[in-house]
């Protein structure tokens, strides 16, 4: 399959990876949007959020549990952000699901 991302949990691609189990991978984000940038994203490949099944509902909140957890390894005990774009007005790029979680800077409201 030519998916980017799947490409990263095979092993193809590089990425600067910060933890992997049986389901999730995560890794920084190649271009960062704050000091603290990284993508957690399942390694069963869905399109995006809005192509989630009730089978997912586990890996998502898994997916969800990695995040902060990662954050406040990565310091941001004082709070971050996470966001999944989603399909072409949502401003997502990479058509495999992914949280992105950002911190250590203050974030403003609303997004772009
Ligand atoms: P989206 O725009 O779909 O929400 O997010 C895709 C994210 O993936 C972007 O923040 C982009 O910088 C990141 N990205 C794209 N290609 C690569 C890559 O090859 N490696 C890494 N680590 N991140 C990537
Ligand atoms: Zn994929």
């Amino acid at each position: 399959m030519d998916c980017l991302f799947c490409k990263i949990v095979a092993g193809d691609i590089p990425a600067q990876k910060l933890y992997e189990d049986e389901h999730v991978v995560a890794f920084h984000d190649i271009a960062p949007q704050a000091p603290v940038h990284f993508l957690v994203i399942p390694k069963k490949h869905i399109r995006m959020l809005s192509d989630l099944t009730v089978e997912d509902t586990f890996l998502a909140g898994h997916i969800l549990y990695t995040a902060q957890r990662l954050a406040k390894e990565l310091g941001c005990d004082d709070g971050f952000r996470v966001v999944m774009n989603t399909n072409e007005i949502g401003g997502q790029t990479v058509y495999h699901i992914h949280m992105h979680v950002l911190g250590q800077r203050q974030l403003t409201w609303p997004p772009g």
